[in-house]
């Protein structure tokens, strides 16, 4: 695939992939055929509604979820299938994952300095009591957090708080990339400005590379270099974020940044909201064809039957429609 600006060292690539859930006589493609490049340093954001295959995508890279087909490569090597120890040692130190809910994934029996401290442990790279003290305490400020708080439990925290902490516990493994799913979603708004602007510090000061799981197109803007639309399990769009909130081409990207308000009064009162009608169909009921059907008002019969393929229609932008091809044609 041409890379979407010639630029920067590749970290992870994803070609073809399939993703497939539900029993053996009942299998459903929860992602079909998705490619994409993810360069480091880079914040890619993986944008859809429910079912779209956004936290599956992050799921199979941290290989939680078998794929079914296609590759996933990290720093030149495969990562998905059968893979040695060695590399899958690697692959969980340096890809982490955080997640919407740290409630769920913090031991409420630990304070928040074990919490961290098992991690240095578990990783050996730090040694003696001070070394790891130090170690922990360090992360906690770097965080936002102070070393007070390690004394306290995930419960005796807010859920800013408890956020800080998740980042916190996936920076002691050192990683080179974060998957961060829907990571603000259950913040309050003023908050989750505060912990957008964090992973933005701590991307600039260690060079980290997110893939930023998101369900609207609103959270992703501030922190996204390149961003994914997916929907029931493929890309519909993908580009530099400037340009899609500059110039969506898809009709689905269109709904879903017209439904952004804007803070400009006059400007919001003028714009057009496109409202689509129905609802996601479930992924074991995908529609046929295109999968976006059902619900776009350009649909012809051609949409109804072969899904659009993933193309460039310049400078890096990708789109699957056959009425944005025939437009730009
Ligand atoms: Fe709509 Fe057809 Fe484009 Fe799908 S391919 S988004 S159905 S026009």
């Amino acid at each position: 695939m041409e890379a979407i600006k010639n630029k920067k060292e590749v970290l992870l690539s994803v070609r073809d992939l399939e993703v497939t859930f539900g029993s053996k006589r009942n299998p459903f493609k929860a992602v079909k055929g998705v490619n994409f490049d993810i360069y480091k340093g880079e914040t890619f954001g993986l944008v859809g509604e429910s079912g779209s295959g956004k936290t599956t995508i992050g799921r199979a890279i941290m290989r939680i979820h078998p794929t079914s087909d296609g590759t996933i490569t990290y720093k030149g090597e495969r990562i998905n299938g059968k893979i040695s120890p060695e590399l899958d040692k690697r692959v969980i130190s340096e890809i982490q994952m955080i997640f919407q809910d740290p409630f769920g994934s913090l031991d409420p029996r630990q304070k928040a300095f074990s919490i961290i401290k098992e991690v240095l442990v578990e990783a050996n790279t730090y040694h003696g009591t001070e070394e790891v003290k130090r170690k922990v305490n360090e992360l906690l400020v770097k965080v936002g957090l102070s070393e007070e708080m390690g004394e306290r439990y995930p419960h005796e925290m807010s859920g800013g708080q408890r956020q800080r902490l998740g980042i916190a516990r996936a920076l002691a493994c050192d990683p080179k990339i974060i998957i961060c799913d829907e990571p603000v979603s259950a913040l309050d708004v003023s908050i989750q400005a505060q912990i957008i602007n964090l992973f933005k510090e701590l991307q600039r000061e260690m060079g980290l590379t997110y893939i930023f799981v998101a369900h609207d197109l609103a959270v992703v803007r501030h922190i996204a270099d390149v961003i994914a639309v997916m929907y029931l399990g493929r890309i519909m769009e993908m580009m530099e974020a400037v340009e899609l909130y500059k110039n969506p081409l898809h009709p689905y990207s269109q709904a879903l940044l017209s439904a952004i308000p804007i803070v400009d009064y006059y400007e919001e009162q003028k714009r057009e909201r496109i409202l689509l009608k129905g609802e996601v169909p479930s992924p074991i009921h995908a529609p046929s064809g295109c999968p976006f059907h059902p619900r776009c008002p350009y649909a012809s019969d051609q949409c109804r039957k072969v899904p659009p393929e993933l193309k460039n229609v310049g400078n890096g932008h990708y789109v699957a429609c056959y009425y944005v091809e025939e437009k730009l044609n």
